[in-house]
């Protein structure tokens, strides 16, 4: 397998940006609507951040390597996508970091993962993959996940596990990811067929010259 970094910084900062905005955003609307009784977030103990850091990583890692199967070639841009989605969801803890206090875990919910899709339409329009990039990462982020999640909010901030789900979450993050890597190949292919195609009429006009 061949390994790939085609344009791999203007595939990847611009959803990458997007994806902090619209976490920290999301997490500020949600601190600003909640309840008080519901800002109960806080931080794991300092100790478990590294590990959980690292196993974010690796589920990052392992996902971008998935859909690198379907793209047929190791991509950087895909891995790098993935570790950054899979890892950057956690960002939410930021104002509990800050010491505020805020609900459990605000961008882990559907209303997050369904506005990100609407935003990515629009600002990674050329880069469809992106948007099956997010769906896997987030359930790959929520499959890793243990304690708590309001995943209905803004519309009901109670919590409850996700422990149950982990099998599901887990096959529907390598479904996406296998997802992700063909429509990226596809879109490749498309492109490198135009490009052929204009090689050969660029070709042929030269030959008609002489
Ligand atoms: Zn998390």
């Amino acid at each position: 397998m061949i390994f790939s970094r085609e344009n791999w910084l203007s595939e990847t900062i611009p959803p990458i940006f997007t994806y902090i905005a619209l976490d920290l955003i999301l997490t500020a609307m949600f601190i600003a609507i909640s309840p008080a009784s519901v800002s109960i977030g806080t931080l794991r103990p300092a100790s478990t951040i590294p590990p959980k850091i690292l196993e974010l990583v690796l589920i990052g890692l392992a996902l971008g390597l998935v859909s690198s199967l379907t793209f047929r070639k190791i991509d950087l841009s895909l891995i790098t996508v993935f570790v950054a989605f899979v890892a950057l969801l956690d960002i939410d803890h930021l104002p509990a970091m800050l010491g505020y206090s805020e609900p459990i875990r605000p961008a882990h919910s559907i209303m997050f993962l369904v506005i990100l899709m609407l935003i990515l339409a629009f600002t990674a329009r050329k880069q469809p993959e992106v948007e099956l990039i997010a769906v896997a990462a987030f359930l790959g982020h929520m499959a890793g996940d243990t304690g708590e999640f309001a995943v209905f909010a803004p519309f009901s901030f109670s919590y409850s596990g996700l422990d149950p789900y982990r099998i599901p979450l887990a096959a529907g993050a390598i479904i996406f990811a296998l997802l992700a890597g063909y429509v990226k190949y596809r879109r490749y292919k498309v492109k490198s067929k135009v490009a052929q195609k204009g090689l050969i009429v660029n070709e042929t006009q030269e030959q008609g010259k002489i």
